[in-house]
């Protein structure tokens, strides 16, 4: 993404050679062949519905290595409640926190590990706010790898126990998601490990980026005005925005949808970077309670900021309040929980429309990253107290009596 420069794909090759560590590279496919294999009419034959119906469009020689957990094909929910709500014209939210392991990473670690496996690889390795390390525990349960996974001491108790049921080897670091990123990627060099990372191996940004295959897909090939992602790394965005771009280009739709990038307001130097013209970011120390985009040095923030600008879209900011509140909408008026950097995004269409940024009669699909099981600490923040009855029934007509 710097230079220009491309390679053939080669074991080891994760970035590029002449750039050194921040010589992104991203995957190019021989678009030509494709076009003709991945029409709407072969699309609509198949029955495969997971994301593994776009593997044309994925950098796998051989479905050999595919792990029989069913990734993607998430629902599209339409909600009209929300649509009112928001003042919106039609607002869908894609619901991946449906996914094998609860969040949209297991549409990476899905490809991640099927790469490390088809390169003869046994061990892998990642540094997570929480949700990829989970995603890539669990697939790599299911490839009989050996994992060893790096969060910060502070991620949330359920992602946790997610990484331990899956038998992984867990490091909890004592320090920020930033400094965890570093520990791995220096264990990785030092032992050799499959490095998993989203923002160095470039094949795991190629399994986020389905979620912009089956939205199109889902809405019949009619991409929406808006679609709306919250950003950490860069990652995530980076790939919808990629995905949109080869479905326009073998022409299976005939326009992209505009990008909005949503960060926390406490950990937001790709918002900044996108509005001052940079060429770099200034890395801050994160203070968000959505712990999924609590990044203060955004690996892939060239990329993201690429695709939100060629997509005509823009970068926003919302308050943890904000994101509570929008997580409180969309599980009270559209019955979808959704972890706080899933309801961080909704949160950012919000304050896009207050803006006037989006229309009132623009399309919008959220897409809700990741399940709101995973953190039920930052619901209960919002949510009132349960209200406690003994078991009879005239206790209970007090107690009805009392929260009217
Ligand atoms: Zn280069």
């Amino acid at each position: 993404v710097e230079c220009g420069r491309t390679y053939q794909p080669s074991k080891g090759l994760y970035t590029c050679p002449e750039c050194g560590e921040t010589g992104i590279l991203d995957v190019i496919y021989d678009y030509e062949a494709i076009q003709p294999v991945l029409t709407r009419e072969a699309l609509a034959a198949n029955h495969d519905y997971s994301h593994w119906r776009y593997l044309p469009l994925m950098p796998l020689e051989s479905r050999e290595h595919i792990q029989p957990l069913s990734v993607g094909w998430t629902p599209l929910v339409r909600n009209r409640r929300l649509e009112e709500a928001l003042g919106v014209g039609r607002l869908f939210i894609k619901d991946d926190g449906r996914n094998p392991t609860g969040s949209l990473k297991d549409r990476a670690s899905s490809v991640g590990v099927a790469k490390a496996l088809a390169e003869g690889e046994k061990v892998i390795t990642c540094a997570s706010t929480g949700n990829a390390a989970s995603s890539l525990a669990g697939f790599a349960a299911s490839a009989g790898l050996k994992a060893y996974i790096f969060v910060p001491a502070t991620a949330p108790e359920a992602k946790v126990a997610q990484l331990l049921i899956f038998g992984a080897n867990v490091l909890l670091v004592q320090g920020s998601y930033d400094e965890a990123y570093d520990l791995c990627s220096a264990a990785a060099t030092r032992y050799g490990w499959y490095n998993r990372n989203c923002a160095v191996n470039p094949y795991l940004i190629e399994g986020k980026k389905t979620i912009g295959f089956e939205i199109a897909e889902q809405l019949g090939w009619q991409v929406p005005d808006w679609f709306v992602m919250s950003v950490g790394d860069g990652c995530s965005i980076a790939g919808a925005g990629k995905a949109f771009d080869e479905l326009f280009r073998l022409g299976l739709i005939d326009r992209v949808p505009r990008l909005l990038g949503v960060q926390a307001a406490g950990a937001a130097p790709v918002t900044a970077a996108f509005y001052q013209n940079a060429t770099t970011f200034h890395p801050v120390k994160p203070d968000t309670l959505a712990d999924s985009i609590a990044v203060g040095v955004p690996r892939n923030f060239t990329k993201a900021i690429r695709q939100v600008r060629s997509s005509g879209g823009t970068m926003i900011n919302v308050t943890d309040q904000e994101i509570l509140e929008a997580m409180q909408l969309m599980a009270g008026l559209a019955g979808v929980f959704t972890e706080p950097a899933g309801s961080a995004a909704l949160a950012g269409l919000r304050a896009a429309r207050s803006a006037g940024v989006i229309g009132p009669h623009d399309s919008v699909v959220v897409a809700a990253t990741g399940n709101g099981l995973k953190d039920i600490k930052a619901a209960r923040r919002i949510t009132p107290e349960p209200v406690l009855v003994y078991p009879d029934l005239a206790d209970l007509a007090r107690k009805l009596e009392a929260t009217h």
